[in-house]
């Protein structure tokens, strides 16, 4: 309770749904002194998404890649719940256990999904490449292929972000088995559709040598256990089908309550003016990637703008900043995207696995020498399995001289 002019001041109620990138960083925001603050969200862990792809190829175990929900909220003073939110109103939300949670300011933070239903078959029998879960069932399907002399195909369905960095870890832990044949299958007709062109260049010059073929421009019609149609109506055997492309926004409700993907205006408000959508499930600007940064910064402006509402305070607009965007490709490269040009090196590789470290030590703050000694430990695994690799001599001399800058 806080006081003021000697009484007791009722505190704001916040509700915060999802406690993933964006929900974190809006429930850091609110001191706890002044708000009453609950994060709703019904998965147990945190994920750093940005690094599940390497749990692939084994260079992350998942316990690394998470952290428990419910201790890092409280340690922020906070309240959490593990349940699902299934509506929301302008003044309270509802639980999947039928549980009503008024509020006085609210913020929507549910990320998306993949919207596998659009696909007959896609759901039964593809991998969704989405959490530390599903990778590691792919993990264990792609390993259970080394244990045959049979030939396993595995299909990465997308070429974006996500289908890059999957094929990378794919190849850095299965280019070497002989049993092993790659593909890759993408609606758009080049990979990372808005980088340089030169930098499919460079995929297909690292893997010109391997048993690999490139299906771009076209689109998975229908997926069953022998592989897939495309839709031009050629057939394509696969045993292990990744599916990497195609977010849409969590379906349900809370969703559909702003329209499909939370439309919301400069301030982040959507049509309640004291909820607030951020993050992935956000639909502020078409340029506006689905991206952690994005998220975090979202995540943190709307927290604040929740306090300028409730304080009769003018709102701030959100102005998304820009940032290069880190793509890795295994251990055969990596890649720094901005706007007009890229740069490639496999030694930007450390980058991402210092972002990572970084990323987490934000989620949470150490709080003790046990804590530290945590964070340390998982950063010099990162470093060990991840960067040293690449900077043994011989591949300096083989990789350093090829660091090469890409232009539109
Ligand atoms: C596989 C993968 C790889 C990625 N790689 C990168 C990368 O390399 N770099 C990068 O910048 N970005 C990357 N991203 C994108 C980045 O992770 C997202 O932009 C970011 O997580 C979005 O944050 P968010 O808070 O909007 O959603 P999330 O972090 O997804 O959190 C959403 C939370 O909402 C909860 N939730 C959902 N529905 C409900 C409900 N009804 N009630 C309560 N809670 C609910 C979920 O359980 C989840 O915890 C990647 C994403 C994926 C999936």
């Amino acid at each position: 309770m806080a006081f003021f002019f000697g009484g007791p001041k009722k505190k704001h109620r916040i509700c915060i749904v999802g406690g993933g990138f964006s929900g974190l960083h809006a429930a850091q925001y609110f001191k706890p002194e002044k708000y009453e603050v609950t994060v709703i969200d019904p998965q147990p862990f945190i994920e750093w998404l940005p690094n599940i792809h390497e749990v692939l190829s084994g260079m992350k175990k998942g316990d690394e890649l998470r952290l428990p929900r419910q201790p890092v909220i409280e340690r922020l003073g906070h309240t959490f719940r593990m349940e699902k939110v299934t509506d929301i109103s302008a003044n309270s939300l509802t639980t999947e256990w039928g549980k009503v949670l008024p509020f006085d300011a609210c913020i929507v933070c549910t990320g998306n999904s993949y919207d596998l239903q659009q696909v007959p078959g896609a759901n039964q029998f593809t991998f969704p490449f989405k959490s530390v879960e599903s990778c590691q069932q792919i993990a264990k399907r792609l390993h259970r292929g080394t244990l045959s002399s049979r030939v396993t195909r595995v299909t990465v369905v997308g070429s974006g972000l996500g289908g890059v960095e999957v094929l990378g870890e794919v190849l850095r832990a299965y280019r070497a088995r002989p049993q092993f044949e790659f593909q890759v299958v993408s609606p758009t007709q080049k990979m990372l559709e808005n980088a340089p062109s030169d930098l499919e260049a460079s995929i297909r010059h690292h893997t010109r040598r391997l048993p690999m073929e490139y299906h771009l421009g076209n689109e998975v019609d229908t997926v069953d256990r022998e592989g897939l149609v495309l839709t031009s109506g050629r057939l394509i055997e696969s045993d292990v089908t990744i599916w990497t492309g195609g977010a849409a926004p969590r379906s349900g409700k809370v969703q559909s309550e702003s329209s499909q993907w939370g439309k919301v205006n400069e301030f982040l408000q959507s049509q309640h003016s004291n909820v607030f959508v951020v993050g992935d499930a956000a639909q502020f600007d078409d340029k506006v990637i689905k991206q952690a940064f994005h998220a975090v910064e979202m995540g943190r402006l709307a927290a604040e703008n929740a306090e300028r509402f409730l304080t009769d305070k003018p709102l701030k607009s959100y102005k998304p900043s820009h940032r290069p965007q880190l793509v890795t490709f295994g251990d055969l490269d990596t890649f720094m995207l901005f706007d007009d040009f890229a740069i490639s090196s496999s030694l930007l590789g450390a980058v991402k696995e210092v972002l990572f470290t970084m990323g987490l030590l934000q989620m949470a703050p150490p709080r003790n020498a046990k804590d530290v000694m945590r964070h340390l430990d998982i950063l010099q695994r990162s470093v060990r399995n991840v960067y040293l690799p690449t900077i043994n001599p011989m591949a300096i001399l083989d990789r350093w001289p090829k660091a090469r800058i890409f232009r539109n």
